[in-house]
């Protein structure tokens, strides 16, 4: 008898039909004698509804308040799904966050899991029941509801697998699997059979949303046997694995692109020591996440411009704090761009290849897409490029690196 968790996301949940069908592959696994969990997404559509609502109720709503409104939604589907599985015939009961309870850190809105008490869910496992629990939602210590920040039910399923020290943890979402590029942008991308959680984890962290980056983390570092499937059909999906199960590694993995950036530049900041660490220090203090950052040395005069980017939602408080410290800093002035994206390439192949950059760099350039930003890793490319031209970069990207499904 294996122990099973089953994820399923927004899209799978919308609605009693779409729940109803949900029930049918838990039975599945019920049928074959397995110990079933199963974690829940809001129906898809609900949590930007209720963040909505929050925003309209006040900007500077309490964070603390904020997740009590967003956790609500995968409370509704929680219990929807228990009653479903009941009404066809199954044990099945929910556990909700509290309950259980998954215990988080005080980060209201991106809080991360510190423990899962699996009493409870042992002694429900054991009886034959399935359990039914909300993703995406836990409590503090002092017995505040949070929120895992947005994706997070995947990182609740792998949480929830490693408790119970699961022997498999199946991500059913809306496309078959992990693709080398978004399908819904690259019609021509294929699906991967495997892929390296390094990989993934990369992919995850660029804005490949089809897993929520920290459930990769954890996955790799508890060793969750990890799959990405559909709800709706029954093709194999993605197996999530570690390097030594790969027997040939493509060079590169896959594309991604990430629309949630904002480009910063800070004109005629004074070329001496402290100045750049003034203005991180700050953006860092206001819990405001740097990522790309390009500074050129001054030639003719010790001024110099620094860029970078932000999460394109906190370029409004980038802003503020920004220009709080602008007689600290001693800079001129401060031009932002929200018409940006980034584009990265990403595969454990580029560790022992050369040429890899340049491959992307030309055929971003034979398109006319100019370059504003680069950033490396081990793994991974990425530029920040005009919105404009995403989906001009993802097919071309793709088709360079030879990723095309044969037409
Ligand atoms: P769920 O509600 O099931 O959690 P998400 O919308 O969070 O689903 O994630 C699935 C989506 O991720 C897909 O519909 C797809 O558009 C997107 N996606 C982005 N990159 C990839 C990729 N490389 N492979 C598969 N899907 C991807
Ligand atoms: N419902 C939450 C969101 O939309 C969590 C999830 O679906 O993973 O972000
Ligand atoms: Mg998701």
């Amino acid at each position: 008898m294996a122990t099973i968790v089953m994820k399923f996301g927004g899209t799978s949940m919308a609605g009693i039909e779409r729940i109803r069908h949900v029930a049918t592959r838990v039975a599945r696994e019920v049928e074959r004698g397995h110990r079933v969990a199963v974690v829940v997404s809001a129906m898809a559509g609900e949590t930007d509804r209720l963040v909505g609502y929050c925003r309209e109720a006040s900007p500077l709503a309490d964070p603390a308040e904020y997740d009590v409104v967003v956790a609500s939604g995968e409370q509704v589907t929680t219990g929807l799904l228990a009653i479903t599985l009941n009404a066809m015939g199954m044990k099945a009961r929910s556990f909700l966050g509290w309950q259980l309870p998954v215990t988080t850190s005080d980060a209201h809105g991106l809080a991360r899991i510190l423990d899962i008490g699996t009493d409870a869910l042992n002694l429900a496992l054991d009886a034959g029941v399935v359990a039914v629990i909300p993703g995406f939602q836990g409590m503090t210590a002092g017995g505040r509801v949070t929120t895992l920040g947005r994706g997070g039910s995947d990182t609740s399923a792998v949480a929830v697998a490693a408790a119970l020290k699961a022997d498999r943890c199946d991500i059913y979402t809306d496309v078959e699997g992990v693709y080398t590029t978004d399908p819904r942008i690259v019609p021509r991308a294929r699906k991967l059979a495997k892929i390296t959680y390094e990989e993934m984890l990369e992919l995850a962290s660029v804005g490949a949303k089809v897993l929520q980056t920290r459930s990769v983390e954890l996955a790799m570092k508890e060793g969750v046997r990890l799959s990405v499937l559909s709800s709706f059909s029954d093709e194999p999906g993605t197996l999530v694995v570690s390097e030594d199960e790969i027997v040939e590694q493509e060079l590169i993995a896959g594309v991604a692109y990430d629309r949630n950036e904002a480009k910063v530049t800070i004109v005629a900041v004074p070329d001496r020591p402290g100045a750049v660490a003034a203005i991180f220090g700050a953006l860092a203090k206001a819990n405001i996440n740097v990522d790309m950052i390009v500074q050129n040395i001054a030639h003719d005069r010790p001024l110099t411009d620094v860029t970078f980017t932000v999460p394109r939602t906190e370029l409004g408080r980038a802003r503020k704090v920004l220009e709080a410290v602008r007689d600290q800093v001693g800079y001129d002035r401060l031009i932002a761009d929200e018409n940006v994206v980034k584009v990265s390439v990403v595969g454990v192949g580029m560790k022992s290849h050369a040429g890899v950059a340049v491959t992307m760099f030309r055929a971003l350039a034979d398109r006319g897409i100019n370059i504003q930003a680069i950033t490396t890793s081990e793994i991974k490319i990425s530029v920040l490029i005009a919105e404009e031209y995403l989906e001009l970069a993802v097919r071309v990207l793709h088709t360079a690196y030879g990723l095309d499904a044969p037409a």
